[in-house]
């Protein structure tokens, strides 16, 4: 039984986040979302509303979990008794970062492997950072996002412009 984690922010998730989920729900038996809960960044949805929009647009998926998590990602897919993390890779530029990851990741935990998925080219431009900046200013999201994750994030950030 092979179980894959696949990290992120997911702040928020994208149709390229989803592209990369539904790919490694066909290779893996069981694949755990880790929604990444991180103190140091202001994310647009609490961790709590990140999960809950990750449940409801894979729960076709029936081998696939959401969890959050914080701290070392390793500790965490220790806990989650799987194999390996997935990763996705857009361009040369998420290379670098993602290699150092990976091999700190090793280093502390040899038993556990990155495998990494090289994004669909009709997303490879995209990011949660872009979809927000789009949003912020009133543009159309349905290209980058589910329908029912672009309902929330319009609705987010007209509560924001009304504060
Ligand atoms: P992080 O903050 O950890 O980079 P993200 O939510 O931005 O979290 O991304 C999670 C993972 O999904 C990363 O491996 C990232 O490279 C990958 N990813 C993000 N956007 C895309 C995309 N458009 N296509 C493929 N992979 C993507």
């Amino acid at each position: 039984m092979a179980t894959a984690v696949y990290p992120g922010s997911f702040d928020p998730v994208t149709l390229g986040h989803m592209d990369i989920i539904e790919r490694t729900a066909q290779m893996m038996d069981h694949v755990i979302i880790g929604v990444l809960h991180n103190n140091s960044k202001t994310p647009l949805f609490s961790v709590e509303e990140r999960v809950k929009m990750l449940e409801e647009i894979t729960s076709h998926l029936d081998n696939v979990e959401v969890r959050f998590f914080h701290g070392l990602l390793v500790d965490f897919v220790h806990e989650c008794h799987a194999d390996v993390i997935v990763r996705g890779l857009r361009a040369i530029t998420d290379f670098e970062y993602e290699l150092q990851m990976a091999q700190t990741n090793r280093v502390m935990a040899p038993d556990i492997d990155t495998i990494f998925l090289t994004t669909n080219l009709r997303y490879s431009y995209l990011s949660s950072t872009t979809v927000k900046e789009i949003a912020f200013f009133h543009g159309k999201l349905e290209a980058f996002l589910h329908p029912e994750v672009a309902r929330r994030v319009e609705e987010k950030v007209k509560k924001l412009k009304n504060h």
